[in-house]
This record gives structure tokens, sequence and C-alpha cells, in this order.
């Protein structure tokens, strides 16, 4: 699934109750499920890191609909290279290398 396409289903699945909860409930949330994540990567399977990007994936795409922001745009920000350098791989120097 295109990222422009999974943001406009969680517009559709959640959007009227994302924004009845709010930008900053909705980030408490988001927080949360990263906890889950943290937990599926260090000691979950591969069944429960699936589900646990997922729903991270979902909530983020609610932030960035309430904030007003389309994910396939921000993305576009790597798209041709690191941010930074324009290198693919990077080429920046590494803190600490
Ligand atoms: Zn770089």
């Amino acid at each position: 699934m295109e990222l422009a396409a999974f943001q406009q289903q969680m517009r559709t699945l959640y959007g009227e109750r994302d924004r009845e909860r709010g930008l900053a409930r909705t980030f408490a949330w988001f927080t949360e499920e990263c906890g889950e994540l943290s937990r599926a990567l260090f000691r979950g399977d591969h069944t429960d890191r699936l589900r646990e990007f997922g729903d991270v994936l979902a909530w983020l795409a609610s932030l960035a609909d309430q904030a007003g922001v389309d994910l396939a745009s921000a993305a576009e920000r790597y798209g041709t290279g690191c941010p930074r350098c324009a290198a693919a791989p990077c080429a920046c120097v590494r803190p600490g290398a």
C-alpha cells in the first residue's frame, strides 16, 4: 500500500475520532504504540513486530493528518538520497565513528 493511500485509509477509518481526541492526546497514543513496538522488537516474534509496525504507522498517519502533513510528501525528503549529504548510501561522518 502506498503512503498516500494508507494515510487516506486511516483518515477514513479513524479521522473523525482522532480529530475529536486532538493532537496532544493522539501524540500520547503514538508514544504508547512506540513502547509496544519496542517490546515487539526486543521480546516479540515476527508476528508481533508486523502488528506493532502497522500500529505505529497508523498513529503516525493520524498525527500527520491532524497536523496537515502529507506523509508521502514528507517521505520525499529521503527520496533522492540523504537529506544532509545527498549521497545514497549516506556518506555523512557518523558521530563517534
Ligand atoms: Zn548523509
